[in-house]
């Protein structure tokens, strides 16, 4: 009898970042991506968060491998951070991936932790007990692949993150002529689908047709400096828009590190075409007229440091925003970065600059395929069992119902998050809630153990402030020396605060000297006599509830 294979959803179900799941049998561990998510605001000072790589670290003997489907963030971002933690493994991927992948690394100094293996569009690979078919798939970055893996229970088959554009601009389309066929012979047992636009009717537009919108921004904008700004990895994007350029005559530079390091590794793998006398340094662009260039920039979510937020600020080393730039956003911003994006745009308009983004004209499509896509996808790989992946859990929910109204049968779909577990065995697909945490938090640099108290601590600081109060008792004698010393941070200003804190120190004062009087009295019981009266009072008289750190100090 095969043996049961079990998936394990360690991030990326229930947000969308942060994607990672483990394939296993008895005996062997393969990693499906492993991405991280960016923090928010409710979060600070959290760098990263991570899928639950401490699931991966109690079975490294097992894992027999890496694949990552695509190059973006969510996918490959936390594949250094597992490696620093000391796992070890083959990494398989495209080759525009793989170099992704490998900045990453190398920005870690881990390169040497990870073998890189290049898989070729539809060659099938041996990982451990799988047999790993890899198949182009359309997105918002070249290079991407669906996983088909056979395991001993049949094959699972990933969808990664996909549209399904009938006119890429590499011409390299979906091989869904591929997964019919997988699902003839010998079919699918579990499908893992992308949700992310499940709850979207229609298909999603061809990244192609952005190319007549951008040609006709640029043509609107003869004479005026054109500034671009776009994923980093999007290079089908930034093709787009160097063709319209090279078309109105303007030489083309690149600004931001990742955006400089993706176009050489895109140009290296012939990926993106850029004519050579079409080329030039950042540092050349202050030497042509304004008509005469397009800036490729990164930036495009509005990141503080990003070089279009560095002009937009006037900081920027390399450009200085002015009334001769049309500055193109041809991007929507991620959820949590809207704000972000409208104060650089602001900013912008500050400088004299005009604006035009994805809401005035078509000049971005998402890399994620709506209900009709799905509904296409569902209906080649015609899957006995099916759990949505990569989404919020309303995505994930809408596309639980897609796949019913579809005519599978409800016991058929199951919905898992992050943490859980589904096992695949003779009689079926079963879930196991919650076999693990489904994430890691990096702070600071640091990693963050399971109590979390910490991040509580940091809401309360950035809300309320800090107020240390501190009592000075000689123990022998059982007497405070002087008053008590009352330090706050963020807490009250002016001269509220200064009278507030002369009734606090005479109150403090008062209270230890209640407890000095004590007998049996500690350095924890006045500890705790600063604390509360502190608290009552600060409480009482403000309504606010800061930090209070109380502090006894023994001379
Ligand atoms: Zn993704
Ligand atoms: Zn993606």
């Amino acid at each position: 009898m095969p043996q049961d294979v079990t998936v394990t959803f360690l991030g990326g179900l229930g947000d969308i970042g942060r994607n990672c799941a483990a394939i296993e049998t008895d005996d062997a561990l393969l990693v499906l991506d492993c991405g991280q998510m960016f923090s928010n605001e409710e979060q600070p000072g959290v760098d990263s968060i991570l899928p639950d790589i401490d699931y991966l670290l109690e079975r490294r003997d097992k894992i027999v491998g890496c694949l990552v489907t695509h190059g973006h963030e969510d996918h490959i971002g936390a594949i250094a951070q597992g490696l620093l933690r000391g796992l070890s493994f083959p990494i398989y991927g495209s080759a525009f991936t793989l170099g992704l992948v490998h900045y990453r690394l190398d920005e870690h100094r881990v390169t040497d932790k990870a073998e890189l293996i290049e898989v070729a569009d539809d060659e099938v690979v041996n990982i451990g007990p799988f047999s790993v078919e890899f198949l182009p798939v359309t997105h918002s970055v070249p290079g991407g692949l669906i996983s088909a893996i056979t395991t001993p229970q049949g094959v699972i088959l990933h969808s990664s993150d996909f549209k399904l554009d009938p006119h890429p601009v590499d011409g390299r389309r979906t091989n869904l002529p591929r997964i019919g066929a997988i699902a003839q012979d010998p079919g699918v047992r579990l499908l893992l689908a992308d949700s992310t636009n499940s709850d979207v009717p229609g298909s999603t537009a061809s990244e192609s047709s952005m190319g007549a919108n951008l040609a006709d921004v640029f043509r609107e904008n003869a004479g005026r400096r054109i500034i671009t700004a776009c994923f980093s990895s999007h290079m089908h994007r930034v093709q787009q828009i160097v063709d319209a350029a090279v078309a109105d005559g303007r030489r083309i530079a690149t600004l931001g590190l990742s955006m400089r390091k993706n176009v050489t590794l895109a140009r290296q793998l012939k990926l993106l075409d850029i004519p050579d006398a079409s080329f030039i340094d950042i540092e050349e662009v202050e030497s042509f007229a304004p008509g005469e260039v397009c800036i490729v920039s990164t930036g495009s979510q509005g990141e503080a440091r990003s070089s279009l937020a560095t002009a937009a600020a006037g900081s920027s080393r390399w450009m200085t925003i002015n009334e001769l730039d049309t500055v193109i956003l041809s991007s929507h911003s991620i959820p949590g970065n809207e704000a972000r994006v409208s104060n650089m745009m602001n900013d912008l308009t500050r400088r004299g600059a005009k604006v035009v983004h994805s809401g005035l004209v078509e000049i971005h499509t998402s890399g994620h395929g709506k209900r009709d896509e799905l509904t296409t996808l569902h209906t080649v790989a015609t899957p006995e069992w099916f759990v949505p992946v990569h989404g919020e859990y309303r995505h994930l929910v809408a596309h639980r119902e897609l796949a019913c109204s579809l005519g599978m049968k409800p016991e058929r779909v199951l919905l898992a998050k992050d943490g859980d577990q589904v096992v695949l065995r003779d009689k079926g697909l079963a879930l196991r809630e919650k076999v693990t945490s489904g994430d890691h938090l990096l702070l600071n640099g640091t990693f963050l153990g399971a109590d979390r108290g910490v991040l509580g601590e940091r809401q309360v600081l950035g809300q309320q402030g800090v107020v240390t109060v501190t009592a000075i008792v000689d123990f022998d004698s059982g007497r405070q020396l002087c008053d008590p010393w009352v330090e706050s941070r963020g807490w009250l200003d002016g001269d509220d605060a200064d009278s507030l804190r002369d009734e606090l120190v005479r109150l403090v004062a008062d209270a230890v000297d209640g407890e000095l009087r004590n007998p049996s009295w500690d350095r924890s019981s006045v500890l705790r006599k600063v604390r509360r009266a502190s608290g009552g009072f600060i409480n009482k008289s403000t309504g606010r509830r800061p930090m209070i750190v109380p502090v006894v100090i023994d001379t």
